[in-house]
């Protein structure tokens, strides 16, 4: 499948893993990520084994030889400060990250995250010199009510309001129905296409249908390696936000594949 945009496979270990587990997924990933072809391809683990993966990576300065990069599962708004237990995006870059996931649906559910908390953090890992991969996407509820293109466009709106074009261009947006998330029930392509086309109209007003045109944007929810092709062969779906199947070197790397 080859896509006017490079794809972008990313895998979200969220809260799973210890550290010699991180060290030999991280291993088996960069070894064979050739295998992929031409996707870019990144690894969050959990804030304190991204360290220990940038350092199974050989990253410096957020090149890798392997091609991986890293990235974070969340990042603060604040560059440093009294924050307790928070990570600032400065630190992600400082040891090696390139990417941070914001706005994933359980920093949104479960840790009260509003689209003003996820426009906050776009900002500041922008200016850390971080590519936001942001996430957007409906409930089973909203779904089934008919209001999946009113919540993704107001969570597209309002995560990415006041951000200049030439930033735009270089972000990633993840689209994950909360519903196919950890449930093993997927999006159709038809699904997932209808709302990543709406995703891009949402991006060219926010920008232009140029800079649209350039934004990535990945599906997440429930994406394992038997159904990524489907997936990979629609026209907006320019790669993957993988949670449970990236625990697996094989899965995430069939799955990458797919999107190469
Ligand atoms: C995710 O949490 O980003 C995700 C897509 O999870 P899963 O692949 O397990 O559904």
């Amino acid at each position: 499948m080859s896509h006017r945009r490079k794809s972008i496979v990313a895998g979200n270990w969220k809260m799973n893993l210890d550290a010699a587990k991180a060290r030999s997924l991280t291993e088996a990933v960069a070894a064979r990520a050739g295998e992929a072809g031409s996707v870019d391809l990144v690894l969050c683990p959990p804030a304190l084994y991204a360290t220990t993966v940038a350092a199974a990576l050989g990253l410096a300065a957020g090149n890798s030889a392997s091609g991986v990069a890293l990235g974070g599962q969340n990042a603060h708004e604040k560059e440093s400060g009294a924050f307790t237990g928070e990570v600032a995006p400065g630190m992600l870059r400082d040891i090696g990250s390139r990417y941070c996931i914001l706005g994933h649906s359980e920093r949104r559910t479960l840790f009260g995250e509003t689209d003003a908390t996820v426009n906050a953090k776009v900002k500041a890992v922008l200016a850390a010199g971080l590519t936001p991969i942001v996430c957007v996407g409906e409930s089973l509820e909203e779904r089934e009510s008919g209001r999946t293109e009113a919540v993704v466009s107001a969570q597209v709106l309002g995560s990415l309001a006041g951000i200049p074009a030439d930033d735009l261009a270089k972000i990633v947006v993840a689209y994950e129905p909360v519903w196919a998330i950890g449930t093993g029930k997927v999006a159709t392509p038809q699904q997932a296409q209808d709302v990543h086309a709406l995703v891009r109209s949402l991006l060219a007003r926010l920008s232009s249908p140029t800079v649209a045109d350039k934004i990535r944007i990945q599906y997440g929810g429930s994406v394992k390696p038997d159904n990524a092709a489907e997936l990979a062969a629609c026209p907006d779906i320019d790669g993957a936000l993988v949670g449970g199947a990236s625990l697996k070197a094989d899965d995430f790397l069939a799955i990458a594949k797919a999107f190469g």
